[in-house]
């Protein structure tokens, strides 16, 4: 595990176990305690505990400097509404993800350059830039499961497939709203493009739902690939050149893109721009799994009609469905079973009432954005540390392989 890796990872998982025992979970913060402990034990790996201590200075910083944020603070943890400080706690983490996965995507195109260069690489693979590659981790877990294979290649292509698909489970598009970079980097492109023109393009209802089922449509080509693909075949795929390097082929991919493929992405960049969240609302189709997914997750938003003003007290309020990024009529539902639904809370932010909405089961146990924050972080990063503790995430091809073959890249195929 690369430093920038066990950085985040530490920072990740002590912030979770820190606002854990702020929400006075203190059996949960010793249990993700022992665990962190543990692996950390287990592996002995320097760059964990150089994570370590970053974090543990990073935490108790931001406690002294933003107290509220460093405890998920009263408002954020607890109800959530009446200030920004759930959103501000999404913002951070967001920002703190992208750019942690800014700096790795520099060390792998660092490791990359030196590879060409024929030398030595001085900075390692990050194994974690496999999340990008969820064809082969479909493929990676079609093989554990139908052959008790595991790959050697790119196996946290695999862990990572599976902890993203977890969260859509459990909470919604969390994933999506609190975590994804490429959501925030698009959420950046449509601000830009409302600096310069202001006016917002709303495509009709019918036009909406066709280009959202676009994004359903790529998600079932991809999942084809993965089913159509005889099971015989897995260990030799998985085993050939073009998987030791399907990292490399996809950076290449947008590094020298076709002609085609530059139309391509001049429509996804005009869509970011042109329509809020418009990336996850209609090409993504990670959000569209997701969004599947999200249907089974026990937490939904759910509004308390006695508590809410329009029957509560018969007054007129539509704040929750106007502060929606994702467009959802809120007001008029009491669960929001949306595939759009993000867990973003920006509607329980927006809400003047008290309890009148909620993120929680149809039991009633409700979930805070600093609920939220710790299940996403411990969801994302204890699994991947014990995959790691577990021999499951890091990469084994040997670099002269990969210095052999980045050299034929263009002429690698399936
Ligand atoms: S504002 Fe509420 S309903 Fe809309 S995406 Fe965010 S959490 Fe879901
Ligand atoms: S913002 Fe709150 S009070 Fe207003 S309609 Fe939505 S749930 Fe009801």
């Amino acid at each position: 595990m690369s430093t920038i890796e066990s950085i985040t990872l530490m920072l990740a998982l002590v912030y979770s176990i820190s606002l854990l025992y702020w929400s006075k979970q203190k059996w949960g913060a010793a249990i993700s305690g022992v665990l962190l402990g543990s692996a950390l034990l287990m592996t002995l790996h320097w760059p964990l505990f150089v994570g370590l201590v970053v974090a543990l200075v990073a935490v108790t910083m931001l406690n002294k400097f933003q107290p509220a944020l460093a405890q998920g603070g009263a408002a954020a943890g607890e109800s959530s509404r009446g200030n920004n400080k759930a959103n501000q706690l999404r913002e951070m983490i967001r920002h703190l993800l992208a750019l942690s996965m800014l700096l790795v995507g520099v060390q792998f195109a660092i490791n990359s350059a030196m590879l060409k260069a024929g030398v030595d690489p001085i900075l390692v693979r990050p194994d974690i830039g496999d999340a990008f590659l969820p064809i082969a981790g479909g493929i990676e877990l079609k093989a554990i499961l139908g052959l008790g294979l595991w790959d050697k290649n790119h196996p946290s292509a695999a862990v990572m497939l599976v902890v993203v698909l977890l969260t859509g489970l459990l909470c919604k598009r969390a994933f999506c709203g609190w975590a994804c970079p490429l959501g925030l980097a698009g959420d950046y492109l449509y601000a830009l493009r409302k600096k310069f023109i202001k006016q917002e393009f709303a495509p009709p209802a019918w036009l909406d739902w066709i280009l959202r089922m676009l994004k359903y449509l790529l998600m079932a080509a991809l999942i084809l690939l993965v089913f159509t693909m005889p099971l015989a075949s897995i260990p030799h795929y998985l085993d050939g050149y073009y998987h030791k390097v399907a990292d490399l082929k996809m950076a290449l991919f947008f590094l020298k893109p076709t002609i085609i493929s530059l139309i391509c992405f001049s429509i996804i960049l005009g869509i970011a721009a042109w329509k809020k969240q418009g990336f996850c609302r209609y090409i993504c189709p990670y959000g569209a799994f997701l969004g599947l997914l999200s249907f089974l997750s026990p937490f939904k938003i759910r509004r308390t009609t006695e508590q809410c003003l329009i029957e509560g007290k018969g007054m007129k309020c539509d704040k929750c469905t106007r502060a929606c990024p994702a467009n959802i009529i809120i007001h008029t539902q009491t669960t929001i079973r949306s595939d759009e639904c993000q867990a973003c809370m920006k509607c329980i932010s927006a809400c003047p009432k008290q309890e009148a909405l909620h993120f929680s089961t149809r039991w009633g146990t409700k979930m805070s954005a600093r609920g939220l924050t710790i299940l996403l972080l411990s969801l994302l990063f204890m699994i991947p540390l014990w995959a790691y503790v577990g021999g499951f995430w890091h990469g084994e091809t040997p670099t002269e392989i990969r210095m052999m073959l980045i050299q034929h890249l263009g002429s690698i195929g399936h």
